[in-house]
């Protein structure tokens, strides 16, 4: 008959015997907002294998980009018994209240790319957002320093979001003040969604009689859904925009003369940090941090990465240099 040891009666036996306890292996959960974009599948990846590496068990969900999905998905994890929560909120601004649940429980919570906001959350790692919206907005002046520029945003129900756009007036306000650019219009797409950009955009040149010189959108599935729009009316390559993610297509678009920027993030750093601090977390060891930010509840501690403007003069010394993506794979579709 197979025998089976608790893992109390292990530990009793291992301290009679003064050996050191066996580690059961840290139980981290990580809640995804929506795995259908590019970037979330690496993401996932890069932090699952560098956190099983250090002896952790990743368990992963998606929400698929639905609210009330990913409330249902962690509360399904603090029954797991996870250690420590590793959260991309898909609503960074409802979680307070499961997230009690799991504080209640002793489980740590670890906010990933978007700040998780009135909530007692232990950590939070990113990059600069704001810097991200100045460099959107920096590479668009650059090639266009007057004209019509268009505001695409991203979910506004992101956090992210907001400090794009915060970032990108940093840099647009003064070019408004001194008359140099106006804005044509100002819209948020719902969950990020390229459909969304693709509708928003095709009402924005309707509205403006195609008269548009710049597209501020905010991350790469936005811009390829607002250039769709701009290619049906035969503007794509002529109305500068930008993106971020690095994504393949949104490379490839750059190649091509369509799409003028992207900010790359490494998110190999991103992903590679955050696992090594949700196991210190769940080791209950001290972690390095590079600042603080108010969450409207606490000042939680933060680690911010910085990001990297890319456009068709530094996309082989960064994202291919980087091994983010081939040479042969942007160039050669
Ligand atoms: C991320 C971006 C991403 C967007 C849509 C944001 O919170 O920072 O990298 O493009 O979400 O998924």
């Amino acid at each position: 008959m197979k025998k089976i040891v608790s893992m109390s009666l292990l530990a009793t036996l291992c301290a009679a015997t003064s050996l050191p306890a066996l580690a059961a292996g840290e139980k981290i959960g990580l809640l995804m907002s929506d795995l259908r974009l590019e970037r979330w599948q690496k993401d996932r990846d890069i932090f699952t294998s560098a956190a099983e590496a250090m002896g952790a068990k990743v368990y992963t969900q998606s929400a698929n980009g639905d609210v009330t999905t990913q409330i249902s998905q962690i509360e399904n994890m603090i029954s797991r018994g996870v250690d420590v929560l590793v959260i991309v909120p898909e609503n960074g601004e409802v979680l307070g209240n499961v997230l009690a649940e799991a504080k209640a429980e002793g489980i740590k919570v670890l906010a990933y790319d978007r700040l998780i906001k009135f909530a007692d959350i232990d950590l939070y790692v990113s990059f600069d957002n704001i810097r991200v919206g100045e460099m959107q907005a920096e590479a668009l002046l650059k090639r266009k320093p007057t004209g019509n520029y268009f505001l695409m945003g991203g979910s506004p129900t992101d956090n992210n979001a907001k400090m794009f756009r915060q970032g990108q007036m940093n840099v647009i306000q003064p070019a408004i003040d001194a008359k140099q650019i106006q804005i044509v219009g100002d819209q948020w797409a719902m969950g990020w969604s390229a459909e969304a950009a693709l509708n928003i955009m095709e009402n924005g040149l309707t509205a403006n009689a195609n008269k548009i010189d710049a597209v501020v959108a905010s991350n790469d599935s936005t811009a390829g859904g607002a250039i769709q729009a701009l290619a049906a009316q035969g503007l794509s390559g002529k109305v500068v925009i930008s993106g971020q993610d690095a994504d393949l297509a949104a490379m490839r678009r750059i190649v091509a003369g369509t799409q003028t920027m992207t900010v790359y993030k490494p998110i190999s750093k991103l992903a590679t940090a955050s696992a090594e601090m949700a196991v210190k977390l769940a080791r209950g060891e001290k972690i390095q941090v590079t600042g603080h930010v108010n969450n409207g509840k606490k000042d939680v501690d933060a680690l911010l990465l910085t990001p990297i403007a890319v456009t068709k003069d530094n996309l082989d010394s960064t994202v291919i240099a980087d091994g983010y993506h081939t040479r042969n794979a942007v160039y050669n579709p």
